[in-house]
């Protein structure tokens, strides 16, 4: 763990540092002939992974980077159990059930007694097995009817997370691209009529879009889908997305109708890593009812002496993210949680408004949705430097505050980007504002161009 000391092994006390491997270089891409003391491995991986900088300070990441010591203490007592050895660890199979029904429960699923769910290995996995069920569900209802099953498709925004493109590509689902423009951000639901048709599998809504923050309206996206059936009697169900959302509005905004309040919301997944609130990697995933997971995706394994339930991509997977997940769930309840989440939309906002103040800048959203906001330059307000060249200089102070284009259609559109996780605290964001002010005098100050390598663009999803 992060505060583990390295033992020095070697019998004649050798300073560190100055130990055979150490001052060597040491093999980069191929198996060195002999052994290593174990402490010097320790100091050279250690020290080489020092050069990713302060986890802490990268405000790019939706992970968490921060849990309290008990957990650090339960994560460094249970690291050697394997999630998907249920018939030897069943008390963590047992809490992993309980973790999905408690997310099941949280999102208002109409009967507990028939619902299904899983842990996975973050949000991508469960995005996957949410759009594989809607691909199952729709397989099985066209054979029934005798209909061709040759070409399904999924609609969704542009502006989705990297994810469902893999979704898309992996298995083989023509992906029905709904465009982002500047009245359209998101999917929102307009001409939706567009793009679904008898082949469509299902609609994605994101809570929380990756570029933005923003919330995909469900509700109005699921009120378009009940126009389209009543005209022309397609029944198209919902995935949501919320891999940062399902654990923010259940405590900060419960009136946001999104979940399965929602009829037409066929599953839910979410990052347990992210607003989760436990180190990467576990993700969650929850169906309305057994109907949406059609059986013929679940594997049936007689465990705990009854009839458990698998479904995964992976096999082998840590089991102890799910125990941490678990210890949050007890130790926060929903108090601590709304405590968190509320505490992270209040410093996001601090600094969208004092960001906003800065002069130069155009907020796009406030963090008053998921603690996320981004922003863009004004239009022709300082053509001597770019978004791009304040990361840098921020890059210079330690934080890592990303600038990227925005989705397809609006690729010339450049975004940066602050995500709030827990342990950004008002006190540091304070000091980001300083940083943020003083390298913005000193671009502004510039009397020509910033020179710049050209530079690729580099998204961090
Ligand atoms: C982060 C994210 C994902 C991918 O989640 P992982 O847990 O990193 O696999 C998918 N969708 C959205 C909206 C995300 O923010």
């Amino acid at each position: 763990m992060e505060n583990a000391m390295a033992v020095n092994n070697d019998p004649i006390e050798v300073p560190v540092f100055t130990q055979s491997g150490e001052k060597t270089l040491l093999p980069r891409n191929e198996f060195a002939d002999g052994l290593l003391p174990a402490a010097t491995a320790y100091q050279i991986v250690h020290d080489q992974a020092m050069l990713d900088g302060n986890a802490r300070l990268n405000l790019a990441t939706f992970v968490t980077t921060y849990m309290d010591k008990e957990a650090k203490l339960l994560y460094a007592q249970t690291v050697d159990k394997n999630m998907i050895d249920k018939d030897e660890y069943p008390a963590t199979a047992a809490i992993e059930d309980r973790c999905w029904r408690m997310l099941g429960n949280l999102w208002h699923v109409p009967n507990p007694e028939d619902t299904i769910g899983t842990s996975t290995i973050g949000s991508s996995e469960a995005c996957m097995l949410g759009g594989l069920a809607l691909k199952r569900h729709w397989q099985e209802k066209r054979k029934a009817e005798g209909k061709s099953i040759e070409k399904p498709n999924i609609v969704l925004s542009t502006a989705v997370q990297v994810c469902w493109e893999k979704f898309t590509n992996y298995f083989e689902v023509e992906p029905r691209w709904v465009p982002v423009d500047k009245e359209h951000l998101w999917l929102d639901g307009h001409d939706l009529e567009k793009y679904v048709d008898e082949n469509t599998i299902g609609v994605v809504a994101i809570m929380g879009q990756t570029f933005t923050g923003a919330y995909e309206p469900v509700k109005e996206i699921s009120a378009k889908l009940d126009e389209i059936q009543e005209k022309t009697g397609l029944d198209v169900k919902i995935h949501v997305d919320g891999a940062s959302g399902a654990f923010i509005a259940p405590f900060c905004q419960p009136e946001l109708e999104w979940d399965f309040r929602v009829p037409r919301v066929a599953s839910i997944s979410t990052s347990g890593h992210k607003f989760g609130l436990v180190y990467p990697g576990v993700g969650w995933v929850v169906w309305r009812d057994n109907e949406r997971l059609p059986d013929s995706m679940v594997f049936h394994c007689a465990y705990l002496g009854g009839d458990l339930p698998t479904l995964a991509l992976n096999f082998s997977r840590p089991g102890a993210q799910v125990l941490l997940q678990y210890y949050q769930f007890l130790r926060l309840g929903r108090e601590g949680y709304r405590a968190i989440q509320q505490n992270c939309l209040d410093v996001a906002q601090y600094l969208s408004s004092a960001i906003a103040e800065m002069g130069p800048f155009e907020l796009v959203t406030k963090g008053d949705t998921i603690p996320v906001f981004a922003w863009t330059l004004k239009e022709g307000a300082s053509p001597n430097w770019t978004l791009y060249d304040l990361e840098d200089r921020l890059r210079m102070k330690g934080w890592q505050v990303p600038a990227y284009p925005m989705a397809d259609d609006l690729g010339d559109m450049t975004l940066q980007r602050i995500v709030v996780r827990n342990g950004l605290s008002h006190d540091l964001a304070t000091l980001l504002l300083n940083d943020m002010k003083t390298e913005v005098a000193f671009l502004e100050k510039l009397d020509g161009p910033m020179p710049h390598e050209e530079r690729t663009a580099s998204f961090h999803h």
